[in-house]
């Protein structure tokens, strides 16, 4: 694991944080600049602010052949989000993030996750 953000590699395990559906974030400390960051800092999944299903869904209809506007339409973006979104994933390719699972609302937003509940979790 690197530090995203000067890419030192002296970085130490910070916790996890368990989101509602389960699933387990590790979290990083850079010992170098102190920054923290998770697994999903840096991909394309960071800093996306629309639940991460409803951009597959939306980009998994473009693959099907659906239009940029007819898929803003659907999905209620506008067709420059949906283009941003594929401009996204074209540059990242490999490093999309296991999509959450249907029905989680895990909301990306800075360098951190929030999800909209699970504020309430018992300690790890
Ligand atoms: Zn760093």
């Amino acid at each position: 694991m690197r530090c995203p953000h000067c890419q030192s590699e002296t970085v130490v395990k910070n916790g996890t944080r368990r989101l509602h559906d389960n699933q387990i974030v590790q979290y990083y400390r850079c010992r170098r600049c102190a920054h923290t960051f998770n697994e999903r800092t840096g991909t394309p999944m960071a800093r996306l602010r629309t639940p991460s299903t409803v951009v597959e869904y939306a980009l998994n209809s473009r693959s099907e052949g659906m239009g940029v506007r007819a898929t803003g339409r659907v999905y209620h973006k506008s067709h420059a989000t949906i283009l941003r979104w594929e401009a996204r994933l074209a540059r990242q390719g490999e490093a999309w993030s296991p999509p959450a699972p249907e029905g989680s609302e895990v909301t990306l937003e800075g360098d951190e996750l929030y999800p909209r509940v699970g504020e309430n979790l018992p300690p790890l």
